[in-house]
């Protein structure tokens, strides 16, 4: 599933909400994922400091209660993207793109700028490659 669409399709503009909302994704053992905007999963988040035995059996995020000992992880925007990716075949290069599964990589790093002089004086600038 990839993450950008699944938010779409849920009239969730990434961009527009993800970023300045900041929404996060809470993923449940079992496969359930809930958005939710970062601040409204801040008691979530504290339960860092309450020793495990103490731990609530729910905890109340925006108007869901969820199990706190049944929480895998609260991820970010960009790495459910990631994650969204990944899992659709998609590669990331060491150049920081992303590739289709059965693509190359065609990226090349950059040295640096050459500068050279054209017959008509002109001064062009272009990538030196590794
Ligand atoms: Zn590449």
């Amino acid at each position: 599933m990839n993450w950008v669409r699944y938010l779409l399709a849920n009239g969730i503009d990434m961009n527009e909400t993800a970023i300045t909302k900041e929404l996060v994704a809470i993923c449940m053992m079992g496969g359930v994922i809930i958005w939710i905007e970062k601040d409204r999963a801040v008691a979530l988040d504290a339960l860092d400091k309450v020793p495990r035995g103490e731990w609530p059996q729910f905890i109340k995020v925006g108007d869901q209660k969820i199990n706190p000992s049944r929480v895998e992880g609260i991820f970010t925007a960009q790495a459910m993207e990631e994650a969204g990716r990944r899992k659709n075949g998609e590669w990331q290069c060491q150049h920081g793109h992303w590739h289709d599964r059965f693509d190359k990589c065609g990226h090349r790093k950059v040295l640096g700028m050459v500068k050279a002089k054209l017959p008509n004086g002109d001064v062009i600038e272009y990538p030196r490659y590794e």
